[in-house]
């Protein structure tokens, strides 16, 4: 019902801008005095649960309840108390523990940030629908700007210089439509915090919203298309060349030194594990290394820009090559926090030293924040991280 609103809507507007077009002949002072009619909000729908067994929703206001897929009802009531949703293997939905006879539930609230789901306030509107796997998802939609506004402060620090804030807002931005445009065909486009922490109204700041509005509408192009804006903690000196993580990402800024994150307390990072407890994390992985001890570990690899793209892990009688970035999600991103490590076996135990923490692909978040405090703009920063990118509406 809400998809056939939509379209509606997007008739309507198709209709009106037509009128407009053939009206302009027979107004008068010409196209000069024409008014500009006001631009619908872009909205973005963010999965804000997945494979969830239960999804608890409250609305402290009036708010409007659409119904869908089994018995389509619209349904105005001035509160909504905490209601748990759950499913049947039908994909039918209950309230508390009662058959709400659909599949799909949408409530719009009437008034902002009234809207509670699992505990987190947002913006917006929710949508909880029965998914394909057998489980609930959980949706809010609402104007990308107002949903950035949840974004930014938890991405980034709210106390950290204007420029490095409105860099972000930027990259987060970007970030999202490109998401929007790979995964529209969706019941969402984008998923918190998978591809972005997002705090909902609870977690805004005076500061990052500034930073969003100040940058309002703005987006990163490269060779004129939006495109996936990625951005770490600290690149540790180097930023990585895109194809290395994401060999997908063929067509993408070329990597930059950075010396503008220094100071972060991500610089540099040491790890160290045992053989065992290493050899059992890779068989977990489905990886075994054999029967015997791990006995040397050393890059089989590394990158142009000096990261490791292959660790070879060596038992007395076999040897294994692993991917740097899959060493990292074995071991843990939080362990091994960036690819620009070196390693080394101290008795029995793996050894890792290296500098900061992430993939290491685009923007470089304490270097932003570097360059802001030596007086650098965000567009500064972000052509900086960004090299040959455009900044369009
Ligand atoms: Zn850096």
């Amino acid at each position: 019902m809400l998809a056939m609103k939509r379209e509606l809507q997007m008739v309507v507007a198709a209709v009106l801008l037509q009128g407009c077009t053939s009206m302009r002949g027979i107004l008068p002072g010409g196209i000069g005095d024409m008014v500009k009619a006001p631009v619908a909000p872009r909205l973005i729908r963010v999965a804000v649960a997945r494979s969830a067994h239960s999804v608890a929703v409250s609305v402290g206001g009036p708010c409007t309840a659409y119904a869908e897929g089994g018995r389509a009802a619209t349904k105005r009531v001035a509160t909504l108390p905490r209601t748990v949703i759950t499913r049947d293997t039908a994909g039918l939905l209950y309230f508390n523990g009662q058959p709400a006879h659909c599949q799909r539930i949408t409530f719009v609230p009437d008034m902002p940030e009234s809207l509670v789901i699992d505990g987190t306030t947002y913006r917006g509107r929710a949508t909880v629908l029965a998914n394909q796997s057998g489980t609930l998802t959980a949706v809010n939609t609402l104007p990308l700007e107002e949903y950035l506004a949840g974004v930014v402060p938890k991405e980034t620090f709210p106390s950290w210089p204007e420029a490095a804030l409105q860099a972000q807002a930027v990259a987060a931005r970007t970030f999202a439509v490109y998401h929007t445009k790979q995964y529209g065909g969706r019941d969402y486009d984008i998923v918190a915090p998978t591809h972005q922490l997002y705090g909902g109204a609870g977690a805004e700041d005076a500061r990052t919203t500034k930073a969003v509005l100040d940058t309002e509408g703005e987006l990163l192009t490269y060779h004129g298309s939006v495109f996936c804006t990625y951005f770490y903690t600290c690149c540790g000196g180097y930023t990585t060349r895109a194809s290395t993580v994401f060999p997908e990402m063929a067509d993408y800024p070329p990597p930059v030194s950075c010396s503008y994150c220094r100071r972060s307390p991500h610089f540099s990072w040491s790890y160290s594990v045992s053989a065992a407890n290493a050899a059992e994390k890779l068989k977990r992985d489905g990886r075994p290394i054999g029967s015997g001890m791990i006995i040397s570990v050393s890059p089989s690899e590394r990158t142009a820009e000096g990261r490791v793209a292959k660790l070879r892990f060596s038992t007395r009688t076999t040897s294994l090559d692993i991917r740097g970035e899959d060493v990292r999600r074995i071991l843990g991103y939080d362990n091994v926090r960036s690819t620009l490590f070196s390693v080394r076996m101290t008795g029995d135990r793996l050894l890792f030293w290296g500098r900061g923490w992430g993939h290491g692909v685009g923007m470089c978040q304490w270097g932003s924040r570097g360059m802001a405090d030596t007086g650098k703009s965000y567009t500064d920063i972000l052509s900086y991280y960004y090299p040959g990118a455009v900044l369009a509406r």
